[in-house]
This record gives structure tokens, C-alpha cells and sequence, in this order.
């Protein structure tokens, strides 16, 4: 069985093809969202998902989220005073997590996944996700760009040729726009740009920052703010941008010791706040216009996804962008999982899908660095000549020519990299191939370079001197090029002998955690009444009947549900 993931920076989902259709997987506490989060106990044991998320207030040293930014980087979060963790091995704790759930739910092993990223992730970003499939424990049967997944949960394999609609995709970390389209049965994303350092998180500062404007108070309480009042704020800023969806008017709430801090924030107030990020939505959509060469009343649809286009300042503004309001048939939060399950299908070879294929783009540029000489002879290293363009469909071949820059040169050497910028330096190496030359004056001899690219991020190098016949070549795979040594092995087993509460345990300390935040944020008789309720839940936990536990787990978890509101996911 392959299922479909979407791996998100705030919450991830998991869906399989069944029965002839893209259906959502819950995990054990029911829902179909599981936070993206990682938590380490006192025990030494590890949890992941909802339960993982809600220690977040209380627990913050012991919890990462939101680590999806840092994919592909060495940068380590710490859980507690000893353990370090990547990106990409808390990701692998989360999805080991998602495979349990399919697995219990489905009845059967899960061994392969399809698993999205946004069309924006770099080869190192691609590498590190796919990494993190396999430690934990997938056959990871295809990276696929979110865009193109949600297309899918949109059925554009049911529109007629040359339909193109534009995703566009906030999430909680990253924004995405894609132009695809569906030619002769080929699902294709004609053009995708983004800004991966911009979400529904960068809309909560936002927020905390209109609330520190109110008073001297706010502002102290803003600038004092340790690790745990960081989280507070934070997790207050979540809760009243929700509010904000459904009413005009919300309250932010934050505790410090016995104090409650209250304010009331109109959507107005903050869509005025929030006028530069909405500004920073524009940019993106114009490119990938630009490099699709499409016009935006050539546009059939424009569907949302990513939890943060709930935002009605981020609907009004995208209304406003495109003249019309976007198509929100099919759940936000939903899509790209569905989406993905529906390339699983195909994967799995399901009749029903038969007749639609997958065309992708290449999301970046990839070329060698190039030195200039100008006309006064100064020479200018290292400016990067592309080769292969971003949004050229894929697989692609291209050529370019090099040649000599001074006299009886012996050697052309190319660095080989990834990335939009003129300067080398900011783009990411990916390699380096040399080829050897006869010595002749400079600008004699040219040096032919050709890129061929494919959709399982193979990259392959031919370097050739036409005249002397001679030639170089390289390919770098999906494990080349970030200095990471292949030992996927000894990291599974060491992320394997990490120990993960079982499911239902697991169950019981989501809603510990989830009481103790609830008292960290309420105040008097409403905190009382939680202190309560607590002492109740925890002597259920001390009879070890399962039974009693069950009943008053759901009890209290109702009663939870009732003083929060919608759940918090
Ligand atoms: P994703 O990365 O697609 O899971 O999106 C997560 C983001 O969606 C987070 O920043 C959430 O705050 C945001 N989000 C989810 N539901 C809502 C809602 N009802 N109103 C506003 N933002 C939301």
C-alpha cells in the first residue's frame, strides 16, 4: 500500500486511495490533522502529533515546531538539556507517527508514501524530506510538489485541455503559487514561485506586534518575554487570528502568574496591521504570471490551500488581486493530502486513474559559475550562467557554451549550482566537474556543458570539447551534493531505538497536556474549575482501568472542547 502525505509546517495529513477515491486518515484521537510537533517527557519518552503540540506552552525547551523551515539545514533543535535534533529526524518522528495511523486504520502494512513539498523546496530541502521518509521506515515512491497535489484533490484531470487554474498556497511557514495545467492527459505545473519564509506564523507576529502597540504594558510584557511568555503570546496571537475568522471583533488573552492581560482586536485594525504581509502575497503571483506567459483572465480557477487562506484578510485580498473570488470547493487543510493519495493511486496502478500523468517543472534554476571579462580586461568571477531554467518541464536537457578566458589555460573547471541569484555565492553548490583543454589563446577554445534533469532529481553533467573529442561527466543524485554521508541505515536504527508512547497512552497525556495548557491561560473560577477537573482525570488515570479512563477521558475532553471552542488544531 502507498498513501499520500502532506508533510506541513504546522500540520501534516495523511490520505490513501481506497475504494476508488482519495480518502483522509485519521490518527488516534480522531482527527484528520496532526500537528506537526515533537515532544520529548521526563521519562525519556518521545511524543509526536497533537499531544506533542499542546506541551508547546508548558513544555516549550522540550518541544519543537514549526521545523519544516529548517529542512535541509544542520541546524539542531534541542528537546530537553541533552537530546539535538534536525529537521529532518523530527520530521521522521512525525511520520513514523502518521504511519502508525494509516496502519491501524487501514488494516494492512504501509510501505510506500508519496510525500509533498512545497514547488519552492530546494534539491536540499527535496533530499533532506525524502531522508526523512525513509528513516522512518517508507519506501518513499515519489516527492511531489504541493501544487500539483492539490490540482489533483481539484480534479483537473476532469477539465478540458488547456484549463489553467492558479493554487495558491499559505500555509504556516511557507506560500506558494503555481500555475498548472492539464494538456493531452498531462497534468503540468506551468510556473511556480514562492516565499518560503512566509505563513500564517508571520501573521501571528504580526499580531503580537499590533498588541504591543496598545500600551506600555503590552510592550513590556512583549520585550520580557522569555521562552514561556514567547509561547503564550504566540499561542494567544493563534487563537484570536482564528477568532478572527469567524467574528469582527477578538480578544487576546495572555496569563502571567495570577494576572490575566486582555485587549480586543478588530479584523480591521489588524488587516491594516497586516498591510505589508498581504503586500508580500503580490509578488510571487505576478511571477509566476510573468513566467508562465498566462494572463490572469486566461485563468479558469483560483483554488485555496494551506490553513491560512481561512484568513478572510488574505480572502479579501486575494479577491481583490484577481477580480473574482476564489474556489474553495474543496477543504484547505484537506487538499494536498488528497491530492497526493490520488498519485498514489496512480502509483499503485488503479484503473480508475488511468488516464492521468504527471508532468512536473523544475522548480529552480541549475547552472555552473562563469567568470566575465569586461572591456577594459577586469575579470569578474563567479556569476552564475543558467543552464536549465526555472519552470522548464521536466525531464530537460539543455547546452550551453563555455570558453577559455586567458591565454593557454590547461583546465576549465565548472561549479555546479542551484538557485535565482546573479552571484554564485548565494545560490547552493550542488558540485564541481573539471575538463582538460589544449592551450590556445584565450576565447579559442569552447567547451560544450549540457544538463539533463529528471523528476526523480537526477542531475546529470556532460562536459565535452567537441574538437578534441574529450569528455567529463558527472551525475548527482539525491544523496549527492550537501556534504550528508549516506548512513540512512545507522540513523534509522538510532531514531528506531528512540522510544514513542503507544497509541493510546499516548491519547491520555494529549489531553494532560492539553488541561495543563487550559490552566496555564484561564484565570479564576474558569482555572478552578479546570484544577477540578484535573484532579478528577488524574485519579481515573490512577485506577489503570481502561475502561474508566476511556469514558472520562472523553468526558473531560468534551468538556475541554466546550470551554476552548472550536479544537484547537
Ligand atoms: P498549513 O501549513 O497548511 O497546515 O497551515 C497552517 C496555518 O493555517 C497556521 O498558520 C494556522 O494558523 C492557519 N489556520 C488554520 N486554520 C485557520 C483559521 N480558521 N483561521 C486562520 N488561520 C488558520
Amino acid at each position: 500500500m502507498i498513501v499520500g502525505i502532506d508533510l506541513g509546517t504546522t500540520n501534516c495529513a495523511i490520505a490513501a486511495w481506497k475504494d476508488g477515491t482519495p480518502t483522509l486518515i485519521p490518527n488516534a484521537m480522531g482527527d484528520v490533522l496532526t500537528p506537526s510537533a515533537v515532544s520529548l517527557c521526563e521519562n525519556g519518552e518521545l511524543l509526536t502529533g497533537v499531544a506533542a503540540r499542546d506541551r508547546q506552552v508548558t513544555h516549550p525547551r522540550h518541544t519543537a515546531t514549526s521545523f519544516k523551515r529548517y529542512m535541509g539545514t544542520r541546524q539542531k533543535t534541542k528537546l530537553g538539556p541533552q537530546q539535538e535534533f534536525t529537521a529532518e529526524d523530527l520530521s521522521a518522528l512525525v511520520l513514523r507517527g502518521l504511519k502508525a495511523d494509516a496502519e491501524a486504520f487501514l488494516g494492512v502494512e504501509v510501505e510506500g508514501a508519496v510525500i509533498t513539498v512545497p514547488a519552492y523546496f530546494n534539491d536540499r530541502q527535496r533530499k533532506a524530506t525524502r531522508r526523512a521518509g525513509e528513516l522512518a521506515g517508507f519506501k518513499v515512491s515519489r516527492l511531489l510538489n504541493e501544487p500539483t497535489a492539490a490540482a489533483l484533490a481539484f480534479g483537473i484531470h476532469d477539465r478540458s485541455d488547456r484549463e489553467a487554474f492558479l493554487v495558491f498556497d499559505l500555509g504556516g511557514g511557507t506560500f506558494d503559487v503555481s500555475i498548472v495545467e492539464m494538456f493531452e492527459g498531462i497534468v503540468e505545473v506551468r510556473a511556480s514561485a514562492g516565499d518560503n519564509r512566509l505563513g500564517g506564523e508571520d501573521f501571528n507576529d504580526c499580531l503580537i506586534d499590533l498588541v504591543s502597540r496598545q500600551d506600555d504594558r503590552w510592550k513590556q510584557l512583549r520585550s520580557s518575554s522569555g521562552n514561556e511568555m514567547g509561547e503564550k503570546l504566540r499561542a494567544a496571537a493563534e487563537r484570536t487570528r482564528r477568532a478572527l475568522s469567524d467574528t469582527a471583533i477578538a480578544s487576546f488573552t495572555v496569563t502571567e502568574g495570577e494576572e490575566a492581560f486582555t485587549c480586543e482586536i478588530s479584523e480591521r485594525a489588524f488587516e491594516e496591521h497586516a498591510g505589508p504581509l498581504l503586500a508580500r502575497l503580490r509578488e510571487p503571483v505576478l511571477r509566476s504570471l510573468r513566467d508562465s506567459n498566462i494572463q490572469v483572465s486566461k485563468l479558469s480557477e483560483i483554488v485555496l490551500v494551506g490553513g491560512a487562506t481561512r484568513m478572510p484578510v488574505v480572502r479579501r485580498a486575494i479577491t481583490r488581486m484577481f477580480g473574482r473570488f476564489p474556489n474553495q470547493s474543496v477543504h484547505p487543510d484537506h487538499a494536498v493530502a488528497l491530492g497526493a493519495s490520488v498519485q498514489a493511486g496512480l502509483l499503485m496502478g488503479d484503473k480508475a486513474l488511468e488516464e492521468i500523468r504527471l508532468s512536473d517543472v523544475c522548480p529552480f534554476t541549475l547552472g555552473v559559475d562563469n567568470a566575465q571579462i569586461d572591456e577594459r580586461g577586469r575579470l569578474y568571477e563567479g556569476i552564475f550562467s543558467p543552464i536549465i531554467e526555472r519552470n522548464t518541464p521536466i525531464p530537460a536537457s539543455r547546452v550551453n557554451y563555455y570558453q577559455t578566458i586567458v591565454d593557454n589555460q590547461r583546465e576549465l573547471m565548472f561549479g555546479i549550482y542551484q538557485g535565482e541569484s546573479r552571484d554564485v555565492t548565494s545560490n547552493v553548490r550542488l558540485g564541481e566537474i573539471r575538463i582538460p583543454v589544449p592551450p590556445k589563446p584565450a576565447g579559442e577554445v569552447v567547451v560544450e556543458c549540457r544538463f539533463s534533469y529528471d523528476s526523480n532529481g537526477l542531475l546529470e553533467i556532460d562536459v565535452s570539447n567537441p574538437e578534441t573529442g574529450v569528455t567529463r561527466n558527472l551525475v548527482l543524485t539525491e544523496h549527492d551534493g550537501d556534504g550528508v554521508p549516506p548512513d540512512l541505515a545507522e540513523r534509522r536504527k538510532a531514531l528506531a531505538a528512540l522510544k514513542i508512547h503507544p497509541r493510546e497512552e499516548a491519547l491520555n497525556i494529549a489531553v494532560s497536556a492539553r488541561a495543563a495548557r487550559c490552566y496555564e491561560s484561564f484565570v479564576g473560577a474558569t482555572r478552578e474549575a479546570i484544577g477540578r477537573n484535573i484532579t478528577l482525570w488524574e485519579s481515573a488515570l490512577n485506577s489503570q482501568n481502561p475502561r474508566t479512563i476511556a469514558e472520562q477521558r472523553l468526558a473531560f475532553t468534551e468538556w475541554l472542547d466546550s470551554l476552548e471552542g472550536e479544537r484547537f488544531l
